[in-house]
């Protein structure tokens, strides 16, 4: 199964892709997280990337699109995948499509993660990050069992640079300028399926199975 996330910073995809992935057994791919991993790990590209994530503004595509491409084309991904953070503008979904459509595949799912921007806020400055091992916690919504360490692998909590608030709100206008048109985008191929995000955790979860257990 090929699935992808789509929803404003915050909406919950990460959270959502992460619970998919398990259940259902495929590798969630998250373009931010491989840029961070970069970042850390002091390439060149993490580098690059650096410099757009702290304005929050979008990667090049020059950069993004094959990066995406060779994640998907290895091994691990053969029976399918969920994209978390791509494609994020209209050329990065035809690049996909295309790419794809090369190789006689489709993707299966688009989940549109639907949470209002009053809501975003909120959502950014409790979001906490694992240095770790990525995963994600809220200090309200989710909070992690000892505050400021990781449930699952006991690493340090911290805030992203970009979920300052500044930062959020010039990421916000990047969505609803470039990545919203997705929406449609996906419509027309018929493979678009809202979910409420503002609902609890486990509910959206459990709309996202729904979803999924029920493709045409
Ligand atoms: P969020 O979880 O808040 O949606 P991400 O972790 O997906 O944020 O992305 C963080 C930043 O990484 C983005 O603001 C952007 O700078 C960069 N980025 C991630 N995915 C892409 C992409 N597909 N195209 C361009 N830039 C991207
Ligand atoms: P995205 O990947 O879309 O940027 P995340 O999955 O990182 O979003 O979620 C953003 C923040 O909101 C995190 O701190 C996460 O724990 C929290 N969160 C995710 N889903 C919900 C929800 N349904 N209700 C409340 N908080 C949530
Ligand atoms: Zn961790």
């Amino acid at each position: 199964m090929k699935i992808i996330m789509v929803g404003a910073p915050g909406a919950g995809k990460g959270t959502q892709a992460k619970r998919i992935a398990e259940k259902y057994g495929i590798p969630h791919v998250s373009t931010g997280d491989i840029f961070r991993k970069n970042l850390k790990e002091g390439t060149e590209l993490g580098l690059k990337a650096k410099v757009y994530m702290d304005q929050g503004a979008l990667v090049p595509d020059e950069i993004t699109i094959g990066m995406l491409m060779d994640r998907i084309h290895q091994a691990d991904c053969r029976d399918g995948y969920v994209l978390d953070g791509f494609p994020r503008n209209i050329p990065q979904a035809e690049a996909l499509t295309k790419a794809l459509a090369a190789g006689n595949e489709s993707i299966d799912a688009v989940i549109d993660v639907n949470v209002p921007d009053e809501n975003i806020m909120d959502r950014m400055s409790g979001r906490r990050t694992c240095r770790k091992c990525g995963e994600g916690f809220h200090t309200r919504f989710n909070p992690p069992a000892v505050q400021g360490i990781c449930n699952v692998c006991g690493g340090e909590l911290y805030m992203r640079d970009d979920d300052l608030p500044e930062t959020v709100k010039k990421r916000l206008v990047v969505y609803h300028d470039q990545t919203q048109p997705l929406i449609d985008y996906y419509s027309k191929q018929q493979i678009l399926k809202s979910v409420d995000g503002t609902q609890q955790m486990d509910k959206v979860f459990a709309d996202i199975v729904d979803v999924l257990e029920n493709l045409g």
